[in-house]
Parts: C-alpha cells; structure tokens; sequence
C-alpha cells in the first residue's frame, strides 16, 4: 500500500548551490514556529547542542506540514561519500530535490550522489536556484540538467523531466524563470504530485531495515530507518537478524521521528516513517529489526567503512 499521507525526500546539492538557504526558506514560510527562533541562523547549521551531543544525522532532518501531508526532508553528504552513506540515505527517500546553482549548473558532485539516488530508483525533481543571480542561465541549466539525467538513466527522462526554478534568497518556486514567484508554494505542490508515498505494509508484524547509525555520549548508539511494515513501538520486544543469519532478541528504548526543527520523540512510529530507536547497543547497519517471533530478514546493506561499524 502507498501511503498518500507522508513524503519522504533527500536533498542533493553541490556546496554552496543553496541546501541550508532553501530548507531555511521552507521552514519559515511553512510558518510552524516563531521567528524569534530563527533570527541570524539557518537551520542546518542551527543544531549545536544536538551537534555537541555527536547526533548529526538526525540534525540535517527535517520535516515540513503541507495540506495535510507530512514532507521529511533527508540531507545527503555535500562531500566526498564515505562509507555508502549516499546509498544508505537514498534507500529511504522515494524523491529527490537535485538543487543546482543558476549560473554554475551540474557539478561533479551532483552528478554523483544524483547516480546513486537514480539506482535507488528515486524521482528526482532539478531544481535551479539563485535565479535572481545576474549571471543566471536559467534554461541553459535546464538543458544541462536533462543532459545529466539522460546519461545518468536513460531516455525516459525524456518524458519523465520536471523542473522548477528557485530563489531561496527571496523565497520563491516558480515554473517560469522569467516569472517572479511569491512562495515556496509550487515547489512544494510538485512534491506532492510527482513523488510518490512510500510503499509500505502496514497491517503486517514490524519490520526495519536500520540504514544508518548515529550516536550520542547521553543515549550511546541510535539506529536510524524506515519502518517498513507494522508500527514501531517504544518499549516493545523485537528481533534483530545479524550477520551470518543469527538472531537477537533485543528491546526498543525511546522513538523519534522528525519534525520541523529536528527531532521529536514518540511513542509510536507507523510505517513508511523514518525513525530513530534508541535502547540497541549492538545494532549494526544492515540489520533487519522484526517483531518477536515475526522475523522476517530484508537483504543487508554493504557498508565499505569499518569505521562505521565500530561507532
Ligand atoms: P549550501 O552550501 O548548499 O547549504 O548553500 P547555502 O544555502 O549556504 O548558500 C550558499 C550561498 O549562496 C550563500 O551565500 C547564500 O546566501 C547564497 N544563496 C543561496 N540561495 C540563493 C539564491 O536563491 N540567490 C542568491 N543570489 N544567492 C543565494
């Protein structure tokens, strides 16, 4: 079942091609808190306790209310990938922002975390920002974009190509770039439109594959995923499969799911939702959590780093 109630998407970005200004932009006009908060900061930047803390991941996350349905929006790593952390974010997005600069156009590193979410068979939707630039090229990036997508995944971006141009600087979407906008509004109305819900099985036993690890010196080590199927529940008693198909008994601490600032903590996680679990020493990306008795083991992630297995 497609869940129509949730969106979840990544942003893909070269440095500096605006990533903070645009989820800035989105967070204020989405109007869910007060001003005050966000005076003289950008909120991917904003998080230093959560970052003192060492919970970084969960810090780039954010999720956004539109007519009814909840947007998470995933950060995807500006620099070189370390350890499959592109691959592993993708795999929990059915969507993707690929922001490009109006007078830069694709970057090598667009290009690269662009080919990892096509592979994951994300919906990518280019956004060209800085359109207020001077020396903005606004349909010649349209064109560059095309060009990307067509030798990155083939002819069917043809017909299968939606674009939208952005100022983040004075915060607008629009569709035409000689057209000044006055919101974010259309960008967030191609969202729902073009990408899709997560597909999901809600009725079934709990399943999730953990896709990424975070820590934290207060809670130790956090395991991050989509639910799959079910609902995930604090407290409740699962079963995790590990390497070489061995079985753990193991309990879920605490939840969080996203919110528009960060982070929340909840009781419950229902399925299609990106979750955060505290309470599982030993979970290792690749894992599959279960509930008790249902163990029901998706394929496991490679993970190219140690390091990240030693977290
Ligand atoms: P990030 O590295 O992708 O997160 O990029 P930032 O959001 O930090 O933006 C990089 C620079 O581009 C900053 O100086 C922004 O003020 C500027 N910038 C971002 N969006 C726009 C825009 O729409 N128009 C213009 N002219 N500048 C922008």
């Amino acid at each position: 079942m497609r869940r129509s109630d949730l969106r979840n998407i990544v942003i893909i970005a070269h440095v500096d091609h605006g990533k903070t200004s645009l989820v800035d932009c989105l967070l204020k006009q989405s109007g869910q808190f007060r001003d005050s908060q966000l005076q003289g900061t950008q909120i991917l930047d904003s998080n230093d306790i959560e970052r003192e803390r060492g919970i970084t991941i969960l810090s780039k996350n954010i999720a956004l209310p539109y007519k009814g349905i909840k947007i998470n929006i995933m950060d995807t790593p500006g620099h070189a990938d370390f350890g499959g952390e592109v691959e592993r974010v993708v795999r929990m997005a059915d969507g993707a922002l690929v922001l490009m600069d109006a007078a830069e156009g694709p970057m090598p590193q667009t290009r690269f975390v662009l080919s990892k979410a096509l592979e994951a068979g994300v919906k990518p939707i280019i956004v060209i920002n800085k359109i207020d630039r001077p020396d903005a090229r606004s349909l010649e990036v349209v064109d560059e974009a095309l060009e990307l997508l067509v030798d990155l995944g083939g002819e069917e971006y043809l017909d299968h190509f939606n674009h939208i141009f952005t100022s983040a600087k004075e915060g607008y979407a629009t569709l035409d770039p000689a057209v000044r906008g006055d919101s974010m509004q259309p960008l967030l109305d191609m969202v729902l439109e073009q990408i899709p819900g997560p597909e999901v099985e809600p009725d079934e036993p709990l399943q999730l594959l953990v896709t990424n690890l975070d820590w934290s010196e207060y809670v130790g080590r956090i395991g991050i995923g989509r639910v799959q199927a079910g609902v995930l529940k604090s407290g409740q008693s699962v079963e995790l499969s590990k390497k070489n198909n061995q079985i753990a008994p193991a309990q879920i601490g605490s939840i969080s799911i996203f919110d528009n600032l960060g982070r929340t903590e909840v009781d419950e996680a229902s399925a299609g939702e990106i979750a955060a679990i505290v309470g599982i020493e030993d979970v290792e990306i690749g894992d599959t959590i279960c509930a008790k008795g249902h163990m029901r083991a998706l394929p496991r992630l490679e993970v190219d780093d140690p390091t990240l297995e030693m977290v």
